[in-house]
């Protein structure tokens, strides 16, 4: 599986990560709007942001 991870700046320290890729960046596009409103933070530069993991399935 893809794991999805969106992580802000250090010194934010905001993470965010789950299976759900439009979740992720509806929750991160929301954060920088939120948090870094004059930093003028683009879409792009989120998506840039997010990026995938992959997982192995689990195993039984
Ligand atoms: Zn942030």
């Amino acid at each position: 599986m893809q794991l999805k991870h969106f992580e802000c700046d250090t010194v934010c320290g905001f993470m965010v990560q789950g299976y759900d890729r439009d979740e992720i960046y509806k929750i991160a596009t929301d954060h920088v709007k939120k948090s870094h409103a004059s930093a003028n933070i683009t879409d792009e530069m989120v998506q840039g942001l997010i990026t995938t993991i992959e997982t192995e399935p689990e195993s039984k």
